[in-house]
């Protein structure tokens, strides 16, 4: 058959999205398993049959309101001043991240980010026609900050990425390492800040380090601890210059007059949302002490999923538990799986089935530190 005039950076490629056979617990897609608070549900169907009444207009271009709120929340949570001019907001953070590779890469230009990390980060470069280079980490996964730096300093990419905590392997990134990347390169720094509610006692966010420096970005979500992985709401913090800039990508009236009503109507439960991030995160932990009596271990986790391993072969594991009703992710990382932190039911499940399958599949480097 004739083959179609794809372009050359998307030959071959294949798109974001891990297997979704059915299984009784899906712990793949670190989404937050807890149900929404009734008292947002209530309040969500108020706001969006009132911003249904304005659907024969277009939204608010500026999502004016909404940024406010996600400044206050910023501020709130970080202690650092956010103002609503430093915020911008889309549809997911994947959204966002592409509308900052359209302004700061694209033809000719590179981004790099620090391989094993987010999928969508090399995904959405390609896309955008950006050039991709993998960046370097140690055999434990953390970033070396001075190799980091030397390989920023040969590669000169436009549009830098570090994802912290990372996915997958669940770890937060130094905010020196974060620092001496900014003075090393001339291109913009994303901070891919996911997963940092969940981070652990004492993580300070990239967002301390916004002041003076313009071309710092850091992207946040409302997927992962705000529960609203359906809403499709993702924002960024930077530079007030920053924020002009994307609007010479972004599409007009990208973010619906629904969206922005759910997500104000989200943000005005913060407190009752974050409440089961404490849950998860005690979830993550009893995960991760039961993997030694199991002859297995872990990557330190800041993030509601734990990398654990290690496994003589990463998807016979898999397959195995996925026999026993439990859907874990296989990241391609020889010998490592990566599991989701969610509800008590759901760690009792995996642990049970982990607790099988392990002496089988686990490789006799399983009781060493990663
Ligand atoms: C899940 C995830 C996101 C979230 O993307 P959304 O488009 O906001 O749902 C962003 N970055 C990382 C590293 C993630 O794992």
């Amino acid at each position: 058959m004739e083959a179609l005039p794809l372009r050359p950076e998307l030959r071959g490629r294949s798109p974001y999205g891990a297997p979704q056979p059915p299984a009784e617990h899906r712990l793949n897609t670190n989404e937050n398993p807890h149900p929404l608070p009734p008292a947002l549900l209530a309040d969500l169907q108020v706001a969006l049959a009132e911003a249904a009444t304005g659907l024969n207009r277009y939204p608010d271009r500026d999502a004016t309101a909404l940024r406010a709120d996600l400044a206050a929340y910023l501020t709130g949570t970080s202690g650092e001043q956010v103002d609503p001019a430093q915020v911008w907001a889309a549809n997911g953070s994947n959204e966002v991240l592409q509308q900052v590779l359209q302004t700061f890469g694209g033809a000719g230009r590179t981004a790099l980010g620090f391989t094993p990390s987010y999928s969508m980060h090399p995904i959405l470069s390609a896309g955008t026609g950006t050039a991709w280079v993998d960046g370097h980490r140690r055999a434990d996964f953390t970033i070396d900050p001075a190799a980091a730096a030397a390989q920023v300093r040969e590669v000169r990419p436009d549009v830098v990425f570090v994802t912290s905590p990372n996915n997958p392997t669940g770890t937060a990134v130094e905010l020196d390492t974060i620092a001496a990347l900014y003075e090393v390169t001339d291109g913009v720094l994303v901070v891919d800040e996911a997963y940092t509610e969940f981070a652990r006692t004492g993580t300070v966010s990239a967002l301390s380090r916004l002041p003076g420096r313009p071309r710092l970005i850091v992207s946040r979500t409302m997927s992962k601890a705000f529960g609203m992985a359906g809403l499709r709401l993702g924002y960024l913090a930077a530079d007030p210059t920053v924020v002009d800039a994307l609007q010479l990508v972004r599409l007009p009236y990208h973010l619906s007059s629904l969206t922005q009503a759910a997500a104000r109507a989200a943000l005005a439960h913060t407190e009752q949302l974050l409440a089961t991030v404490d849950l998860v995160k005690a979830e993550r932990d009893r995960i991760v002490a039961a993997l030694p009596g199991m002859g297995l271990t872990s990557v330190p986790s800041d993030a509601n999923f734990v990398l654990f391993g290690h496994f003589t072969d990463s998807a016979a594991a898999w397959q195995a538990l996925l026999d026993r009703g439990v859907l874990v992710r296989d990241v391609g990382l020889p010998g490592w799986l990566r599991v989701t932190a969610g509800t008590t039911e759901e760690t009792d499940a995996f642990l049970t089935a982990l607790g099988e399958v392990a002496p089988a599949h686990r490789s006799s480097l399983g009781g060493s530190t990663a």
